[in-house]
């Protein structure tokens, strides 16, 4: 009897903290992100430090990007990462979140080539052209990328100069 192999997808996962030891909370994410039912990591980038958007009155973000196989639908995954930032102590309860502080962020940026809409998910993420925390180690692990519904991703990087951003030379 043959068995039915489970399909595998590709998905790239934003990382970012700055609360508590931020560099700590991404390391041990990498952990958390393997440990995921039918997930490996193939590859991460660098640490890099950025300075926030949006609210400017809070710590640098440390940020990194992960290339993951898994076989995980795409909202499963969403619960397993949120899962996880519930772990680090991430705390949603106030009410104007985007842009807040926290322990620990994961986004889904890219799930093979899907293009989705829903009131939980939106894929790709909606603002991961204009974000040079995310394009830069995304650009680094995956030179090529092609980001569904925008195009390649080096062409976004030119929008992004006004950003304070540098990769980190520490061991990851
Ligand atoms: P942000 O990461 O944009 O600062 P949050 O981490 O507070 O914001 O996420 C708020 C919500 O965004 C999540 O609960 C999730 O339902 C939704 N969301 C929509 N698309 C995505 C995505 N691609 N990756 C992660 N979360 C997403
Ligand atoms: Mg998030």
């Amino acid at each position: 009897m043959s068995r039915l192999k489970k399909p595998f997808s590709h998905a790239y996962i934003a990382l970012g903290s700055n609360l508590d030891d931020p560099v700590a909370h991404i390391r041990q994410a990498y952990h958390d992100l393997n440990a995921l039912t039918d997930t490996s990591i193939l590859r991460h980038s660098s640490l890099y430090k950025s300075a926030p958007v949006g609210r400017l009155d809070q710590p640098d973000f440390i940020n990194a990007v992960a290339e993951i196989v898994t076989a995980l639908q795409p909202l499963q995954l969403l619960h397993a990462l949120l899962n996880i930032e519930q772990n680090h102590g991430r705390n949603r309860n106030n009410c104007n979140s985007l842009n807040a502080p926290r322990t620990l962020d994961l986004d889904i940026l890219l799930y093979d080539n899907l293009r989705l809409e829903t009131e939980a998910l939106t894929l790709p993420h909606p603002r991961m052209v204009q974000r040079a925390f995310v394009l830069l180690p995304l650009m680094e692990i995956t030179p090529d990328c092609e980001i569904p519904g925008h195009g390649k991703i080096n062409q976004f990087i030119a929008f992004c100069h006004d950003q304070t951003i540098e990769r980190l030379d520490i061991p990851e």
